[in-house]
């Protein structure tokens, strides 16, 4: 582990800013260290400098009283696992936290921290993308707003600049009639690499789809939202002969690689078997309690 760079360790979130607008390249932002201590003590990043948001209390939160839930991008994995709102509002954020790692790295893992290592089996993105999430970044410069589904922009790669950080995520709260739910398929239930996942979005209304969400992880270079398959739920109603259309078209909107977990071919039968089942159960439980 390269053991020379330079520690900040900022009080507050325009502290935070200051040192990072004059860090140039070489600084690293540190929040659960789950990536990033990883990578360094490998050798794979070397940063001359890191900043450490530990204190930036600005950050760490939840708030599922307005409009839009918004999320700090320090909040860790183990206080989405907690929160009741959460639980009521984004249930396929639960459904990932609880098969995130172990409890020590839930404990340590953030949201921001998850986001901003680029993974496209990052396990939180899935569910935030269904869910319409936007990611607000901070600079000394101001605030600016980006959809989560254009944030990447290739594999390890998105919006962010130099000089700004994720300070929240957050999305439009949900009507009171909606089902959103993430399937993380993985050779463990706990503490295993994603090797595919899905999470979906639905919404019903006068007896049809009114919104589909479907974000697929791990079997594209990010994690991508196939809005193909989408578009032939809106408007329907999900029939089975609507719902194996659907869940063949995610697989045209996937592009899964071979790797030591599971084969490219594995992979795209994951995203059709679950797209379908999760669609399926979104609809038959919207419908079923319908009064
Ligand atoms: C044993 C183990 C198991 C794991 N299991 C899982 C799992 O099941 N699912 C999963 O998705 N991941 C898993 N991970 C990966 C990791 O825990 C997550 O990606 C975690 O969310 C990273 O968050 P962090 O706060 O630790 O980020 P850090 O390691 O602190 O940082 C990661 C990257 O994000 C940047 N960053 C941090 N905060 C910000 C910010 N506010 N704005 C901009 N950039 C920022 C850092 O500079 C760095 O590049 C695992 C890791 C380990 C070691």
């Amino acid at each position: 582990m390269n053991v020379d760079f330079e520690l900040q360790a900022p009080d507050d979130l325009a502290g935070a800013l200051d040192m990072l607008a004059q860090g140039g390249a070489g600084v690293a932002l540190l929040a659960g260290g789950t990536n990033l201590i990883v990578d360094m003590r490998a050798g794979r990043h070397r940063p001359e400098g890191v900043i450490a948001l530990e204190r930036v209390q600005e950050l760490r939160g939840i708030d599922c009283n307005g409009a839009r839930i918004s999320v700090g991008g320090r909040t860790t994995v183990t206080d989405l696992l907690h929160s009741p709102g959460i639980a009521a509002a984004a249930p396929s954020l639960v459904d990932a936290a609880r098969c995130f790692a172990g409890q020590m790295v839930r404990n340590a893992a953030t949201v921001a921290g998850n986001i901003a290592c680029g993974s496209p089996a990052a396990d939180l993105v899935p569910p935030l993308m269904s869910l319409d999430a936007t990611v607000t970044l901070a600079s000394k410069a101001g605030e600016r707003s980006v959809p989560l589904d254009q944030y990447f922009l290739g594999y390890k790669q998105d919006a962010r600049r130099r000089d700004e950080l994720i300070s929240r995520i957050s999305w439009p709260r949900l009507p009171a009639r909606f089902h959103n739910v993430f399937y993380k398929l993985a050779r463990r239930r706990g503490d295993a690499i994603t090797v595919t996942g899905v999470a979906v979005t639905l919404c019903v209304a006068n007896g049809v789809c009114d919104k589909a969400r479907i974000a697929l992880g791990a079997v594209a270079p990010t994690v991508v939202r196939a809005k193909k398959a989408e578009a032939l739920l809106t408007g329907m109603r999900l029939t089975p002969a609507v719902i194996d259309a659907a869940a063949r078209q995610a697989v045209e909107e996937c592009s899964p690689i071979d790797d030591i977990r599971a084969s490219a071919e594995y992979r795209r039968h994951a995203v059709e078997v679950l797209t379908r089942r999760l669609v399926s159960q979104a609809w038959e439980r919207l419908t079923h309690t319908q009064g």
